[in-house]
């Protein structure tokens, strides 16, 4: 927090969960190319800072889709820090490829953030706001911070400054936003004028910290540790931190697959495509995206799959 004034910060440096999110990428033999690798950690640690920012009860998942030679990119926070990543790579790409040019060629290219609650009521909808690649007047946006923080000002009316960064080793973000003054927009008349100045003096506070922010390199904020960071940026400003509470879970590497809703997905490719996939191979195999972990089904787990799909509609009909 800064102290007095409407600003608070969250500074985020992933290291073995990023680590673990590499090594499973490179142990299926698909390691990331390393402009993939670099804007994919910049998602993970984007995903932990949101997650931590609005604590939502349940997954945040930050999606990156257009054309090019990534057609997706994917990064999920849960509320304990369980935090998971993958992209396909479908075409080559140059080492020094940025954003436009990995999955936003024609200018089509979105950015999703989707908030799905932990246990969701029969009805429930998941939220998700979706924006472009493109800035105001429609150019090409390089860096995915500057897509997310135009998000944070159409979607959430939050003036947000990030700042992301990641190699092979870390995934660093930092997160700078102003705080909406409270009731404000209740006050009227007379007090109007008074809201109008703190608004002004707020603002400049905000503009001030956000363009130090700004200034943090890349280098920095993956090398540095916190307290250096924190006092290289704003050893002028009156800055309160707080301790990561210890009792919280850390981050780490989790992944929600599992055998059953790979067989959900089986089912739904229907019979005829899964007995054609059985007949050419012998079983059908499908690898997590995100962990790796392999799941097998024979002709025998297919018919299984397909006779509990069976009896749903018999069953239906039974009560017409
Ligand atoms: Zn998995």
């Amino acid at each position: 927090m800064f102290d007095g004034m409407p600003v608070r910060g969250v500074l985020v440096r992933l290291t073995d969960v990023w680590v673990e999110i590499l090594r499973r990428r490179t142990m299926a033999g698909a390691a990331y190319p390393l402009p993939v690798q670099n804007l994919l950690g910049e998602m993970v640690a984007a995903a932990a800072l949101m997650q931590s920012n609005i604590k939502f009860n349940g997954a945040l998942i930050l999606q990156v889709f257009g054309d090019g030679p990534v057609k997706l990119l994917v990064a999920e926070a849960q509320s304990d820090f369980g935090l998971r990543a993958t992209a396909t790579v479908v075409g080559e790409l140059a080492p020094d490829a940025g954003l436009s040019s990995l999955v936003n060629l024609n200018n089509e290219g979105k950015c999703a953030i989707t908030l799905d609650p932990r246990d969701r009521l029969p009805g429930q909808q998941t939220y998700q706001g979706v924006v472009r690649l493109s800035g105001e007047d429609n150019e090409k946006l390089e860096k995915l911070s500057d897509v997310l923080q135009r998000y944070m000002r159409q979607s959430e009316q939050l003036d947000t400054t990030m700042v992301l960064a990641a190699d092979d080793r870390s995934a660093a973000g930092l997160l700078i936003q102003r705080l909406p003054i409270a009731g404000a927009a209740n006050l009227a008349g007379t007090a109007r004028a008074q809201v109008d100045t703190d608004d002004v003096d707020a603002n400049e506070d905000y503009q001030r910290i956000a363009m130090l922010a700004s200034s943090l390199q890349r280098d920095e904020l993956l090398g540095l540790d916190t307290d250096t960071v924190l006092r290289r940026l704003f050893w002028q400003e009156n800055l309160r931190r707080f301790e990561p509470v210890l009792t919280d879970p850390l981050p780490h590497f989790s992944c929600a697959c599992s055998r059953d809703r790979v067989g959900k997905m089986i089912r739904g490719l229907g019979a005829d495509e899964v007995q054609g996939i059985l007949a050419e191979l012998g079983e059908v195999e499908v690898a997590c995206e995100f962990c790796g972990a392999q799941q097998r089904f024979d002709s025998v787990d297919v018919a299984q799959l397909f006779k509990t799909d069976l009896k749903a509609p018999a069953a239906s009909t039974a009560r017409h």
